[in-house]
């Protein structure tokens, strides 16, 4: 028997970023995952982007959580030798003059402040990209190569002896009092990151997700390029070469396969502001772990003690994950409360 001090099941951005602190607190840990080529992690565009469009607010605790996620991201990059996060504005194209002025007013007001500029703008080549209603930007905003550091930090714990790469059977976990046994390890706890295949999970599948499923492609433009994010119903991301086009909600159909359906409605959203042909190169689907009142999923089982769950990540989960992450080491390792909106206690 090899002890130590958690098993976590899964290896998306959650139990990733998780694994990453348990380990800083110099805590023994294996991380169990199939790898499963379309998870909700490895097909994510990975914006960060501090505002909710529809809205108009800013994100939930941006002041907190997108400073930490920077940080956590570059850290990985001295870590791993490689770059993960990169900064880039994402332009929102106006639909109409209604919207142009919301912005406008929003964007003196103290909360929007940091996080939208108040300039209207035409940065684009108009025989590419039409504004008619004018373009603002983001502030602060970017994107992590989801897949690139998974990829990355999965070698990083392989170096480390804490990955297994296998399916997680439940009916092969053993329970004693303050100890849990699974393949040859002895450990204090267990901690599921399962994003949403935690619906399968005996132990916490009560919890009130509301799934979302999300397909993006993977596009080229004809004689035309652009190196900064663009918005309009549809994100236009650049990413390496090539742009990243997306993303579906589709809360019916929960699975991962691609559709027509989605590719039509993104193309023909796209082609509403792109001037010239769209080459499709790939095409992806996932499910994203979504909540009913769209606020994660973190504590521990309300019988089984030792059994903890970190999931719930949501549509947000790039900016999210590193300052839950340090919110829940705090509460395993030195008893602090975890923030109420994120306790699973919520639904007791
Ligand atoms: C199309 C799309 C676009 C998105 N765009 C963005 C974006 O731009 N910005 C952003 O912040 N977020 C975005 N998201 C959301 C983001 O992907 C999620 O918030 C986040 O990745 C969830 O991470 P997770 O680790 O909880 O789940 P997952 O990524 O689903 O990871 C769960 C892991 O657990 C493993 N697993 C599950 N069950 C088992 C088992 N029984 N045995 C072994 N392994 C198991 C899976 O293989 C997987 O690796 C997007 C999502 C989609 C689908």
């Amino acid at each position: 028997m090899n002890e130590i001090d958690y098993i976590i099941v899964g290896q998306g951005l959650a139990g990733s970023v998780l694994a990453f602190q348990l380990m800083e607190e110099g805590k023994k840990i294996v991380v169990v995952d199939e790898n499963h080529p379309q998870t909700s992690s490895k097909v994510a565009a990975g914006l960060c982007n501090p505002v909710v469009f529809k809205r108009l607010t800013k994100s939930w605790m941006v002041e907190s959580t997108l400073p930490l996620a920077v940080n956590f991201y570059r850290n990985q990059e001295q870590l791993l030798g490689s770059n993960f996060y990169q900064e880039m504005p994402i332009y929102k194209l106006f639909v109409d003059e209604k919207e142009c002025s919301f912005w406008k007013q929003k964007s003196n007001e103290p909360e929007l402040f940091d996080w939208i500029s108040d300039k209207n703008e035409k940065p684009f080549d108009e025989n590419f990209i039409a504004t008619p209603f004018g373009t603002s930007k983001v502030l602060q905003s970017g994107f992590l190569r989801t897949k690139k550091w998974l990829e990355a930090f999965q070698k990083y714990l392989i170096k480390n002896n804490a990955f297994i790469e296998s399916k997680f059977n439940y009916a092969d976990l053993k329970i004693e009092e303050n100890t849990v046994y699974w393949n040859h390890f002895k450990a204090k706890g267990i901690i599921f990151c399962e994003g949403y295949k935690n619906i399968n999970n005996p132990y916490f599948k009560h919890l009130p997700f509301k799934l979302t499923k999300g397909e993006v492609l993977s596009v080229d433009f004809e004689n035309a390029s652009l190196d900064v994010a663009i918005n309009k119903g549809v994100f236009v991301l650049p990413y390496d070469g090539f742009y990243k086009l997306g993303a579906t909600y589709d809360w019916d159909n929960i699975d991962e396969n691609i559709t027509e359906k989605a590719k039509k409605e993104l193309l023909n959203k796209a082609q509403k502001f792109i001037n010239g042909n769209i080459e499709v190169k790939a095409h992806k689907a996932g499910v994203r772990p979504t909540v009913s009142d769209r606020k994660p999923l973190l504590g521990v089982h309300h019988q089984h003690n030792n059994f903890f769950i970190f999931n719930g990540l949501g549509t947000k989960g790039v900016m999210l994950a590193p300052w839950l992450a340090q919110k829940f080491v705090r509460y395993l390792l030195h008893d602090e409360p975890l923030p109420e909106e994120v306790n699973i206690n919520r639904f007791n």
